[in-house]
């Protein structure tokens, strides 16, 4: 079962089930403090685990979590990601000490290759459980990686380390239902599911606000609540509201019921078939 206190990864660790996306953090100065705050009170409400990425803001992002994070670095589970065009082996330990500046810490708890890119996956993760054993990074994942990148990746040396795949998942983007979360699942590679609100979209969807009304839940609360149902997933919305942050961590306490999962499965119904793995 999802709850706040966590999902366990391949490595043993556990990560909470909720936490915080950064996307478009740290992009105007004015925004800033509310972000920070946002983030802080996350954290407050066991939030603990936040996504950024070397790409978001060009490293700006990083530098919002890190004033999130100043004097509570125990309190915190930090994501970030190395962009495809940095995956070799020489400039995966560049951008890693880049990130680690930015984010004002001495190591990362998990490191992931943003999405797929030239670079053979087999220098990637070397370059990976290298900074790994010099303890720059607790573990190593991936994202927007399909089921056939996942099969390509574990036959490769030290492959099947891999901790997590990021990718798209909410209820507007069911896709991976068919094959890649079971594929994790069976596995122990733990699912996040990035945009679980579809950016926002969701909530402006009539059939999700009426599913939500009639159980007392906002639209929000409904559509990560749908996430959170599936074992082994972990959803990272991103607010830079306090007030949405705290609405957001309600929605890990709400157990949605067989009977309210089949209707979301009729007002969204799941694939039929393989689809080629969304993304943005
Ligand atoms: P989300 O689905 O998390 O939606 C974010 C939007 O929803 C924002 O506009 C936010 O506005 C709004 N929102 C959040 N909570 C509420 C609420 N309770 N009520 C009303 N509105 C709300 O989209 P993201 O694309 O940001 O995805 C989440 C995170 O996933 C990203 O921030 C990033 O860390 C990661 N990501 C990873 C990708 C990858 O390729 N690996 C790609 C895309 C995202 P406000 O801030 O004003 O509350």
């Amino acid at each position: 079962m999802n709850t706040l206190s966590g999902t366990e990864l391949r490595s043993g660790a556990t990560v909470p089930t909720l936490g915080q996306g950064t996307w478009h953090m740290g992009e105007s100065a004015s925004g800033e403090a509310a972000e920070v705050a946002s983030l802080r009170r996350g954290l407050d409400l066991g939030l603990a685990l936040i996504d950024t990425a070397e790409m978001y803001g060009s490293g700006r992002a990083e530098r919002v979590v890190a004033k999130a994070v100043s004097g509570r670095r125990n309190e915190a589970y930090i994501v970030s990601k190395v962009l495809p065009s940095n995956a070799s082996g020489r400039k995966v330990r560049e951008a890693c000490e880049r990130s680690l500046r930015h984010l004002g810490i001495e190591q990362m708890d998990l490191y992931l290759l943003h999405w797929r890119g030239r670079i053979p996956l087999a220098e990637t993760v070397t370059a990976f459980e290298d900074l790994k054993a010099e303890g720059k990074i607790g573990a190593w994942g991936v994202s927007n990686f399909d089921t056939d990148d996942m099969e390509e990746l574990m036959a490769v040396p030290g492959g099947s380390n891999v901790a997590a795949n990021q990718v798209l998942y909410n209820l507007d983007s069911r896709g991976i239902e068919h094959d890649l979360l079971p594929w994790c699942q069976k596995r122990g590679v733990a699912v996040m599911a990035y945009s679980p609100l579809d950016e926002g979209r969701l909530l402006r969807d009539a059939r999700l606000a009426a599913f939500a009304a009639a159980r007392g839940l906002t639209g929000a609360q409904a559509a990560l609540s749908f996430v959170l149902s599936r074992p082994g997933v972990i959803a990272i919305p991103k607010t830079s509201s306090a007030e949405r942050a705290q609405e957001n961590v309600e929605a890990a306490e709400r157990i949605l019921m067989p009977e309210d999962l089949s209707e979301l499965d009729r007002l969204f119904p799941p694939p039929e078939g393989k689809r080629p793995l969304a993304m943005i």
